[in-house]
């Protein structure tokens, strides 16, 4: 075994062998030396395999490198962009909700502070009688020849002006229509281009001189309440601002010899319900939504003939 390992050691040049040291084995200086000369003079074009691996280092982690800092620096700054409009939208979001907030708070404050400037009136009946003529027309002293006083601002006449001081809308909720001054009023707005909308008692629709047939001639949209109860209501809503509410059937009977009451209010908080009622009431009646029995709707069809 030992005469093989000295031939193996006799086979190895002397400059190719390690030399032990007693930190281990080195490389000897000149076979260093030859490694490195043979680096630097070996690959094309005289380029050095050490140059290579420092080319090859450069275009490899550092160009990685570079690369990364690169369009990881756009990635910053998009997600900053991202963030930043984030940020926009939430404060612009949260603005206008305190807006939004701080108008309505104004309202409020606008509504209870100056209470004034909130309509509230109540009319009392039976009204004195007058001519309304002027509330038609235009005023002229050649107007009307009737033999009514004139110039007599009466609880009907002021009931007359708040109806038609309506400009976009009229919902009308009544049990018995047969006044034809009141009625003259609603057909005057319709053909001004109110939106108006009336909603009656079925079975009062029908009776002698109610005004309802007139209505829906001149192109009036009326629906009939098709619930057994009566549809006793006798409410408007001008504009969905102004409410006019009370013990009043729209009748001469009730204008001029009965007493009645009146409230003629702006209030939101009155109002509102009133809107909602009548919208409640305006659904429930749609004619296309109708899934009655066979006897509400013979009774329904007559009434509407009858009108
Ligand atoms: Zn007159």
């Amino acid at each position: 075994m030992l005469m093989l390992l000295h031939r193996l050691r006799r086979s190895i040049p002397p400059s190719e062998r390690m030399e032990k040291t007693r930190s281990g084995y080195v490389i000897p200086h000149q076979q260093q030396g030859d490694a490195h000369r043979r680096e630097r003079n070996s690959g094309e074009g005289g380029v050095s395999p050490r140059s290579l691996r420092l080319f090859s280092h450069f275009s490899g982690d550092t160009m990685r490198g570079m690369w990364s800092g690169f369009f990881g620096g756009c990635a910053d700054r998009r997600a900053q962009k991202a963030m930043s409009l984030m940020w926009t939208v939430k404060v612009v979001g949260l603005g206008a909700v305190a807006l939004s907030l701080s108008l309505e708070a104004l309202a409020w404050l606008h509504r209870r502070l100056r209470p004034g400037k909130i309509l509230n009136e109540v009319l009392f009946f039976p009204s004195e009688t007058a001519c309304v003529q002027h509330i038609f027309t235009p005023p002229s002293p050649y107007s009307c020849f009737c033999s009514l006083p004139h110039g007599v601002e009466t609880s009907f006449s002021r009931l007359l002006s708040y109806l038609m001081s309506a400009s976009s809308s009229l919902d009308l909720c009544v049990f018995a229509f047969s006044n034809m001054d009141l009625c003259r009023a609603v057909v005057a707005l319709h053909h001004r281009g109110v939106n108006v909308r009336v909603l009656t008692d079925k079975d009062y629709s029908a009776i002698t001189g109610s005004q309802i047939g007139v209505l829906r001639k001149a192109g009036i949209c009326v629906r009939s309440d098709i619930n057994s109860v009566y549809m006793h209501h006798k409410f408007a809503v001008v504009d969905g601002r102004l409410l006019i509410t009370g013990s009043l059937n729209w009748t001469l009977t009730a204008v001029q010899s009965n007493m009645e009451n009146v409230i003629i209010t702006e209030e939101p908080d009155l109002v509102r319900p009133f809107i909602q009622e009548f919208r409640r009431l305006w659904m429930q009646n749609d004619p296309t939504q109708y899934h009655d029995s066979s006897e509400q709707k013979a009774a329904r069809v007559m009434g509407e003939s009858n009108n």
